[in-house]
């Protein structure tokens, strides 16, 4: 799931700092003062996991021993845009190819590539000026958009104009060739004109240089170094290499800018720019299993999840005070907000929590955001899901489409994306029932708020729905018949539902971009927690038996949809599927 807040720094002190190896105490004998052993806690499962190969049936051990795979630490948070979204998607393909899923992507394949693209700076980029290097990324601020390069070396520097003054800059003879550079009045944010050296006027530059690096503030320089675009749709022109410089670096080339006139020659700068626009990895991996009615095989009842997580951090943590320090004090994780100090009495159960898991653990350093719940919970249950279809003697009549979206915590991007552009024709998808974060929801989980800002918890047959009358009221009727019929237990939780409700829990996951087209969805999951992205979110603490149901519910309400002698019937208003999602 997505996030609601940006995420803030987190002001932890001394708690997090990772304790020396001399401090940590190894589990083996840990005994209470009385001699008795410590009971283990529910959640003892194990850090690392080999499963046994996985079975037709839908198991709490098959889902085991694919989460423990597909949210181990080599797969680095499976960020979008990286090589490690590329191993985890591989690993869905090779099983849904191994289990004879229909290809469904792009080209007769399994996967649907995005549009994504890195843009960065090389690393061999140089800018020197009167024998001063430019520091990249602070008196260099690169804006990169296409893949290009300029050599500075023995090209002429000419003071262009005031970038606000188009009728001040030089004409487009007097810049050919030449790297221009324009000021920037203090009144102007050039940031919402960094695209400026697309304008026809500087087409004959060598390249356009801004006099603002130094009023970029801190936290958006990185952004500007290195980016990952979604381009969905098509990006007005590059223009010619542009950055920003420092006033200081225009002032070494130009002497003091006061009263500049355009046209000044400025002195030389070596060295060169190099910009790259590559690729990023990023596709969905989309399956089908062909229904088995010849007359409504053409329709499609929509499975999915979303392959992508939030990557790494490069400032690790102990493992067990973020855990112990969330549980007291956010308990849903980065959904809660950041406590501004803890009480007396918060430090003091802090203290005994850490102290009790260190009893039982070395301490760990952890900086990878496994996103075992999010999503590797869901995109396991569905492949869970499709292993059980593609076993099953007997076919649905109505086909089943398998998509794991990618990029659903930048924004949805695979997601939008699929529903953009659908493999199969859009109006044959009947309805979408999308998982994320499907195996938690324990009593001692805070799984969110009410829409008064109680908060809720998890226990038995606990699963939240969401969305599911929102276009269908059929829809919503028949995952209550179904958990009635089948004898699933669940305890259905809808308070997230509510129209308004300002956790946004209904525009925050892959399903909406389906809704917005009109097609009949419902969301499960269990909700929050207080490892909700965080790096603590990982496979030891999945209750795999209650996640074995939900996907067990999912499959067969998937069933029960894809038999229906008619279509789901869409009795609500649809959405404006270029509007923005309301809750
Ligand atoms: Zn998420």
């Amino acid at each position: 799931m997505s996030l609601a807040r940006p995420p803030l720094g987190l002001v932890l002190g001394a708690l997090l700092a990772v304790a020396s190896p001399g401090v940590a105490q190894r589990p083996s004998s840990a005994r209470s003062g009385s001699g008795s052993r410590a009971a283990p806690a529910r959640e003892e499962l194990p850090l690392k996991y080999e499963g046994p190969a996985t079975s037709a049936e839908i198991s709490a051990s098959d889902l085991m021993t694919r989460l423990y795979v597909f949210a181990d630490d080599s797969m680095m948070g499976r960020e979008v845009g990286t090589i490690y979204n590329t191993k985890g998607s591989a690993y869905i393909e090779r099983e849904i190819r191994r289990l004879g899923l229909v290809p469904a992507g792009d080209s007769g394949g399994y996967f649907q590539n995005l549009p994504l693209y890195n843009y960065f700076a090389d690393g061999a980029s140089s800018m020197t000026i009167a024998g001063r290097a430019l520091a990249m990324g602070t008196d260099v601020i690169p804006l990169v958009r296409a893949e290009q390069r300029v050599v500075f070396d023995g090209l002429p520097v000419v003071y262009g104009g005031s970038l606000r003054d188009s009728s001040g800059w030089l004409s487009s003879a007097a810049m050919a060739g030449r790297v221009v550079v324009l000021s920037v009045p203090s009144s102007v944010n050039a940031i919402q004109y960094r695209t400026v050296s697309a304008n026809a006027r500087f087409a004959s530059a060598a390249a356009v240089l801004i006099v603002y690096a130094e009023r970029v503030p801190a936290g958006l320089r990185p952004f500007f170094v290195r980016q990952t675009v979604f381009e969905r749709d098509a990006m007005p022109p590059a223009g010619v290499p542009s950055a920003f410089i420092t006033t200081a670096a225009a002032i070494s080339l130009f002497g003091p800018m006061d009263n500049l006139r355009a046209g000044a020659a400025g002195s030389g700068i070596a060295g060169s720019l190099i910009l790259h626009k590559e690729q990023a990895p990023a596709r969905n991996v989309v399956g089908v299993i062909p229904g088995s009615d010849p007359k409504l095989r053409g329709q499609y009842v929509a499975i999915g999840a979303h392959n992508d997580h939030i990557g790494f951090t490069t400032h690790p943590v102990d493992h067990d005070s973020l855990r112990a320090l969330n549980a007291i004090a956010r308990p849903q994780g980065a959904d809660s907000p950041e406590p501004a100090r803890l009480t007396q009495l918060q430090l003091i159960r802090l203290r005994r929590a850490i102290d009790s898991l260190h009893a039982r653990h070395s301490a760990r350093a952890d900086s990878i955001f496994n996103g075992a719940d999010d999503d590797g919970t869901g995109s396991m249950s569905v492949l869970e899901i499709a292993e059980a279809f593609a076993s099953a003697k007997v076919r649905p009549r109505r086909s089943l489409l398998f998509v794991w979206h990618a990029g659903e915590e930048m924004g949805m991007w695979g997601s939008e994306f699929y529903t953009d552009h659908p493999t199969v024709p859009r109006d044959s998808i009947v309805a979408q029932l999308n998982m994320d974060m499907v195996g938690r929801g324990a009593a001692s989980d805070v799984t969110g708020e009410t829409r008064s800002g109680q908060l809720t918890h998890g226990g038995p047959g606990y699963l939240q729905l969401i969305g599911s009358r929102r276009l269908s009221t059929e829809l919503g009727d028949l995952i209550e018949t179904v958990n009635r019929k089948e004898k699933l237990g669940f305890a259905f939780d809808y308070s997230m539902d509510a129209n308004g409700h300002p956790q946004n829990i209904y525009c925050r996951s892959d399903h909406y971009e389906y809704a917005r087209y009109g097609i009949p969805i419902v969301f499960l999951t269990t909700g929050g927690h207080a490892d909700y992205h965080e790096v603590t979110d990982e496979p030891q603490y999945i209750d795999y038996p209650h996640m074995a149901d939900v996907a067990r519910l999912v499959r067969d309400v998937a069933l029960a949809v894809a038999n229906l002698d008619h279509r789901v019937v869409v009795d609500k208003p649809r959405p404006d599927p270029k509007g923005s999602c309301v809750q």
